[in-house]
């Protein structure tokens, strides 16, 4: 058997709605036998205890509320463990951002229960993911758990989505941008994606489909949301982001942009940029590794229209000298990371000049 099948992971449900946190009980109820579930909150949802209670109490069900202590590390995982088992909860609900979600699939990978996540945000396309990032107790890298499943429920309040800050939309659409390009990348090598296979023409239509919508839509939703404004195109962008962004990765696979945002944070170079708003900077070195000029500046005016960093000045890192860009160039190349699925082989020395000819070519024009 040389041939990879093609597999598709997915959620079991992705529900997206204005208002959905005061009503989780309803889609939850389903997965719960047992009726009761530990709901970890980021500390700014804490206030919503009540209107949270109150909607699954009118599924016949309970919840057990527990303030995320602010770090997805093993002590962590350990005292929610503990709490569940003295509430006899049968599920998990994360409610919050990226490490809160990850540290409710965790705790439910090893209590082996269903787990629901309900994003804050809508800043990267890991909330759909089978995968749980872990770090040690004082914020640094620790390891990638793999999950056996995607999460059960994948729960979007577009109301609390649309009203976080504008800045975490873009760097979520910077994020789902690359999702065509890296599975397009993937396709023509015929690379083995997360799920365990390779991309099937539904992955690479869902991929496709953030980019279309993202350049149909992006500048709309962007400029609404920064009015306050929750519109259709709002509504979209956030299921771009999420949904068929996260989906489209698992399925269609990572390839040089996310290798350049793996290294660039790796080597803790750029702390304040977010993770979504690095990927297009990587973007934008792999369609110069691609020779895609015309991508190049369809992509570099929407990264300029989105306010995502285009240039290595913009990501911090204008004054870097060449012995960090070529432990940087390096890294990325790690035959264990997402650089192997480029159809072509990728040198750190080809890398480094990639990033600066992306750099200044963005600058100029
Ligand atoms: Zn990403």
């Amino acid at each position: 058997m040389s041939e990879y099948p093609v597999v598709l992971a997915a959620p079991s449900r992705y529900v997206q709605q204005p208002g959905l946190l005061n009503d989780l009980g309803r889609w939850c109820r389903p997965f719960c036998p047992g009726g009761s579930v530990l709901v970890i909150a980021a500390p700014h949802i804490m206030p919503r205890a009540a209107a949270l209670k109150a909607g699954f109490a009118r599924e016949g069900m309970k919840m057990e509320l527990a303030e995320f202590g602010g770090e997805c590390c093993n002590a962590e995982i350990s005292r929610l463990r503990g709490a569940m088992l003295r509430a006899c909860c049968t599920m998990v609900v994360g409610i919050g951002g990226g490490k809160v979600l990850d540290t409710a699939k965790a705790v439910a990978h090893f209590q082996q229960v269903p787990v629901a996540v309900a994003p804050t945000a809508a800043s990267s396309d890991a909330p759909c993911s089978a995968l749980a990032v872990l770090y040690t107790a004082d914020g640094r890298l620790d390891r990638y758990l793999p999950l056996t499943q995607n999460p059960q429920l994948v729960l979007a309040d577009s109301e609390v989505i649309a009203a976080a800050p504008p800045r975490l939309l873009a760097a979520g659409m910077g994020d789902a941008l690359a999702t065509w390009y890296e599975a397009r990348a993937c396709a023509r090598s015929r690379a083995v994606c997360s799920s365990g296979g390779v991309a099937g023409a539904a992955a690479l239509a869902m991929a496709r489909g953030c980019r279309d919508i993202l350049f149909a839509m992006g500048e709309t939703a962007l400029a609404d949301a920064k009015a306050g404004r929750r519109t259709g195109a709002v509504e979209q962008v956030i299921e771009v982001n999420l949904y068929l962004s996260g989906v489209g990765f698992e399925n269609g696979g990572l390839a040089a942009a996310h290798a350049v945002n793996n290294a660039f944070s790796g080597v803790g170079l750029c702390p304040g940029v977010m993770h979504g708003e690095l990927v297009a900077f990587g973007l934008l070195v792999q369609l110069t590794l691609e020779q895609d000029d015309e991508e190049f500046a369809h992509v570099l005016r929407f990264c300029r229209m989105a306010g995502l960093p285009c240039t290595l000045a913009d990501i911090g890192c204008g004054q870097l000298g060449p012995e960090m860009l070529e432990l940087v160039a390096e890294k990325a190349c790690d035959a264990s990371g997402p650089m192997k699925n480029m159809p072509f082989a990728v040198t750190p020395a080809a890398l480094c000049e990639a990033i600066r000819t992306a750099s200044t070519r963005a600058q100029g024009e």
